[in-house]
């Protein structure tokens, strides 16, 4: 079995090669075959180089070096685009998730078959009480309003199987969100938990501003519902104006154009205009989903008939 790493990095200099000689000494004897492919996201900093080094000592490492800063999503999409292991497993370079833990992975896979991916997920997370909370409030969003399920405490960390990466690389969209495609392709899923260790060395890339663009993509990505609002929020004002009219019809009190007559004329009217808003968004939203011309099925095994074969 052969396994390759995925490791996105941004300004990770002093990280790639503590992470390299930790898989190392954690894999040795236990795996094997490995690769790991890094993928240098525009760093800053001297990734690159420490990468060049990485690669002329080492045989089983392989170097992607973007052009600029493309993001976390581009760059595991490289990385799976060159994987050639039986198992993949997406990782951060910084330390923070465990080659031991990517150990447990291969180990769920290979003595479950019933299983093709295993994820892990942050039992404790170590931010803020602010950024646990938004990032709770996210999955519910999302698990709300769209047809994917993503587990609450996701991370981009796991180990599949070569069926479900070719199925991820079958998504050519390029706005990408991981974590919905890994949902939307299928696929039993194993959860594990694991917690982070500290950062080896650097800060965290993800700003607020960074992580609120991604929970928007995440959500625009999975779900049609804010181009259909408006179908609705027109239903809802135009029965709730026709309601006060034949109110104020009946109760004798529709003789002038009082304020509140007005009122109710003006939240009719809104409601038309909404309810050809909400129908235009229903035709973008099927020409939306037709553009990422994601596959119509996905097959996890085919049995055919003898005559078949
Ligand atoms: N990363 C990347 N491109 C970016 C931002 C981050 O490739 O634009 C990589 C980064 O080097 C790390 C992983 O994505 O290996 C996770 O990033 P980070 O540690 O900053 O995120 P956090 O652990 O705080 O969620
Ligand atoms: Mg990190």
């Amino acid at each position: 079995m052969k396994l390759s790493l995925i490791v996105p990095c941004y300004n990770e200099e002093n990280n790639v090669r503590p992470f390299f000689d930790a898989c190392k000494a954690a894999f040795s004897g236990k795996i094997d075959s490995f690769e790991a492919i890094f993928v240098n996201d525009g760093s800053k900093d001297c990734t690159g180089v420490r990468l060049s080094e990485l690669f002329s000592v080492e045989e089983n490492v392989s170097v992607i070096g973007f052009s600029r800063n493309f993001g976390k999503e581009a760059a595991m999409l490289a990385g799976l685009e060159k994987a050639a292991g039986d198992y993949i497993t997406i990782i951060d370079a910084d330390l923070q998730q465990s080659p031991e833990t990517v150990l447990k992975m291969v180990e769920i896979l290979d003595t479950k078959p019933e299983y093709q991916c295993v994820a892990a997920y942050q039992e404790k997370r170590r931010e803020g009480f602010f950024k646990t909370v938004c990032k709770g409030m996210f999955y519910k969003i999302i698990n709300k309003m769209s047809d994917i399920e993503l587990h609450p405490a996701a991370s981009d960390f796991r180990t599949v199987r070569r069926c479900v990466a070719d199925a991820v690389l079958s998504l050519g969209e390029y706005h990408r969100f991981s974590k919905g495609i890994f949902s939307w392709v299928g696929f039993e899923t194993y959860y594990i938990p694991y917690v982070a260790s500290e950062r080896n060395s650097g800060k965290s890339s993800w700003s607020f501003r960074k992580l609120l663009g991604y929970s928007v993509d995440g959500i625009t990505n999975y779900s049609v519902l804010p181009l259909r609002l408006p179908l609705y929020f027109g239903v809802l004002s135009i029965i709730g104006s026709i309601i006060g009219l034949l109110v104020k019809l009946f109760s004798g009190t529709l003789t002038s154009l009082t304020p509140g007559v007005l009122l109710l004329v003006i939240l009719l009217l809104w409601g038309v205009s909404c309810i050809f808003t909400g129908v235009m968004g229903l035709y973008l939203s099927k020409d939306y989903t037709e553009n990422k011309h994601r596959p119509k099925y996905i097959i996890k095994e085919y049995l055919p008939h003898d005559d078949e074969k």
